[in-house]
């Protein structure tokens, strides 16, 4: 049973405390509300500053939002230690899959999913966004299209790192979508999530959304989805109003974790129509939360969602299921990027 007095009984702007966190003694400041100077990019987990390192050159010189994500997808699916791309975790039968959405604060968006042998899914979504006049590209189909505009087909061989995780997961094949903490495995020369004694599964989402100096809002999500998934599951990440959903009206939102639970409340729509009634970034995500919670509040507890949203008016705020949820901020005062914890319900 939710308490409603505890949902209703959210702090406000300016509350700020630090929050210890991994088994590296890396503590970072957790905000109910950071109030941002546009032009300004925001990406998930810490490995969001290597999106955002893409996504800022463009921001810092006067360039669009959109073309802003798009470098923040390519520079995390270039990244072999950001959890995305080809390098990231296969499906169960040992096939790298991926997918990945765009979209502008004009409703434009575009999306691929059950992707293989692509490095850039996150740009072949914009050219479903502009080339065709589709929202979402799958499979085959998809990869016809990809390689139709030009795109080279890539060999689709596991990373070192990937067949060893792989190989480990074999051995007891079990798919339990569990909480996750980004984190460095020992024994894996990138940085990776971490995977629990069991072998679990968790995250491989990078999502961007940004504010350009002109005040246009973008996102991007671009994912090999949970990790050990059943060969041809899509998340939520390509799916526009559940990983991803951007407004220039109200703002933009992101999410990552357990996708099947945020299409299940189509995540991010539901953030940015909250927002759109009033409740800050933070309150938004956090009632996106409430709603996975309800359902069931047992499972709730043993995974993890974690939703980050930027306002028009550049206030950012984010909420997750369990701690251990971050999300990076670069723009003027942060240029190198700075890494923050999300408020979580458990
Ligand atoms: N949301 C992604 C999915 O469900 C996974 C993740 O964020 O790690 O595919």
């Amino acid at each position: 049973m939710i308490d409603r007095r505890k949902f209703l009984h959210i702090p406000l702007l300016g509350v700020s405390l630090v929050s210890a966190r991994n088994f590296f003694g890396q503590t970072f400041e957790t905000r109910s509300a950071l109030k941002v100077k546009r032009p300004v990019v925001v990406s998930t987990w810490d490995s969001g500053i290597t999106a955002n390192n893409g996504a800022w050159p463009i921001l810092q010189n006067g360039g669009r939002a959109l073309d802003a994500v798009e470098a923040a997808g390519r520079a995390s699916e270039d990244e072999p230690s950001c959890c995305v791309g080809l390098a990231a975790w296969p499906d169960r039968d040992g096939k790298v899959t991926l997918d990945a959405c765009i979209m502008d604060g004009n409703g434009d968006c575009g999306g691929v999913s059950f992707l293989e042998r692509i490095k850039h899914p996150v740009s072949v979504a914009r050219k479903v966004m502009e080339k065709t006049p589709h929202v979402l590209l799958s499979g085959s189909g998809a990869q016809e299209f990809e390689v139709a505009n030009g795109f080279p087909l890539e060999l689709g061989e596991l990373s070192d790192d990937a067949e060893k995780e792989w190989k480990e997961w074999l051995k007891k094949s079990e798919y339990k979508p569990k909480a996750n903490i980004e984190n460095l495995k020992p024994g894996l020369s990138q940085f990776r999530p971490a995977f629990f004694d069991d072998g679990t599964a968790n995250h491989d989402t990078m999502g961007t959304v940004a504010m350009d100096a002109g005040g246009r809002l973008s996102g991007m999500v671009t994912t090999s989805g949970m990790a050990f998934k059943m060969r041809g599951r899509v998340g939520d990440s390509p799916i526009v109003g559940a990983g991803l959903f951007v407004d220039n009206e109200v703002g933009a939102a992101t999410s990552s974790g357990v996708g099947e639970e945020v299409i299940r409340i189509c995540g991010t729509h539901t953030i940015i129509e909250q927002m759109r009634t009033g409740r800050s970034p933070e309150q938004a995500c956090r009632e996106a939360i409430r709603r996975i919670v309800k359902r069931d509040p047992a499972k709730a507890k043993e995974m993890q969602v974690g939703f980050v949203a930027l306002s028009r008016t550049g206030i950012i705020g984010a909420f997750s299921l369990v701690k251990g949820f971050t999300f990076s901020v670069t723009n003027a005062q942060y240029p190198k990027g700075k890494i923050f914890e999300a408020n979580s319900w458990f």
